[in-house]
């Protein structure tokens, strides 16, 4: 007989600019669907899905977050406890990758993870189903997060291209953080 574990609850934030497409993202991995009508979430929210990483059970608590100023005083509460941190930006925006640099800043400072310089992120390049690119993954993309040790994956939370890989390489590395 297999050994019984209780599963553990593992904090993955995404944080970016509005309209990125986090709270799609997060939706598509969690409710196997996508909308194309745009909501901007108010403050934070968070969904909840049950998975087995290294046949462990694991809880996965995905956190989307408003990713204007004016919610960004909500950082500090939302940020801490976190296991590892999704930064997402849209391929077809160069601005919204710009914006990651101080997003993770932000994350680190807020957030105060235990041993900053080792915390996981994972960087997210999405709407890849689009063709008026500005950021090019191979390029930009994965050089910065070279720089800053992060994983890179792009895809597309319309078309569900990649959206599994990435979140599964979170809770990897969320649960190297338990
Ligand atoms: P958030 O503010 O970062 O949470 O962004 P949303 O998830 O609300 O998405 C913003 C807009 O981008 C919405 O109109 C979505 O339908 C659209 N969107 C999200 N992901 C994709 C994608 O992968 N491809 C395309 N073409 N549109 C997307």
């Amino acid at each position: 007989m297999s050994e019984w574990k209780s599963p553990i609850c593992l904090k993955v934030i995404l944080i970016g600019n509005a309209g990125v497409g986090k709270s799609s993202f997060m939706n598509r991995y969690v409710n196997y669907r996508f909308t194309s009508s745009y909501r901007a979430t108010i403050g934070a929210d968070f969904l909840s899905k049950e998975v087995n990483i290294s046949e462990r059970p694991v809880i996965l608590q995905i956190w989307d977050t408003a990713g204007t100023e004016r919610f960004q005083s909500l950082g500090t509460p939302l940020y801490r406890g976190s296991h590892c941190c999704m930064l997402v930006f849209d391929v077809t925006s160069k601005a919204s990758f710009s914006a990651l640099e101080v997003w993770r800043e932000e994350f680190l400072i807020q957030g105060e993870p235990l041993d900053s310089s080792n915390f996981p992120f994972i960087v997210v390049g999405n709407k890849t189903d689009l063709s008026n690119r500005e950021v090019s993954g191979s390029l930009q993309a994965l050089h910065w997060c070279e720089r800053i040790g992060a994983q890179y994956f792009e895809g597309s939370a319309k078309e569900d291209v990649d959206v599994d890989k990435a979140f599964l390489s979170a809770a990897q590395a969320a649960l190297q953080q338990y």
